[in-house]
């Protein structure tokens, strides 16, 4: 069965549930494939990758807090990088098989948008790299 046609969940608890119709009207289409589909943008192409603006990274999906600037470094890779969520709550892991490689996917816990992937190559104080999508965050700029 096709995800489209999967019947729509109403939202329970502090959960977002939408149908693809709904997430297909409020994003763009890169931000559908990429937040709704695990799609991956392009290296050096995302908004984020290179800002250094002071601020809260909120979910594009459903405007949850997920990541602090304070926590952002440049790895070097092309995509923007942090060393922790803001809480270990607002996100969920899970494991990605895809492309022939074992890797731990970084979903929000809120509404399940595709983050991007972690690894265990960051820098300190946790030596993890939260390495997203910025078609997955929406940057809230520091006051
Ligand atoms: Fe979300």
């Amino acid at each position: 069965m096709d995800k489209a046609q999967q019947v729509e969940v109403p939202s329970t608890g502090d959960k977002v549930v939408k149908s693809d119709a709904e997430w297909r009207a409020q994003l763009s289409p890169d931000e559908f494939k990429i937040a709704r589909r695990a799609g991956t943008e392009r290296a050096f192409t995302g908004e984020y990758w290179d800002t250094k603006t002071k601020g809260v990274y909120n979910c594009r999906c459903c405007g949850t807090p997920l990541f602090d600037s304070e926590t952002k470094y440049d790895s070097g890779t092309g995509w923007p990088s942090f060393t922790e969520p803001v809480n270990t709550d607002a996100v969920a892991t899970k494991q990605d098989r895809s492309w022939f490689m074992v890797r731990t996917e970084v979903l929000c816990a809120r509404c399940d948008a595709h983050l991007g992937h972690v690894f265990p190559d960051g820098p300190e104080p946790t030596g993890l790299r939260f390495c997203l999508n910025s078609a997955s965050l929406d940057l809230e700029p520091e006051e």
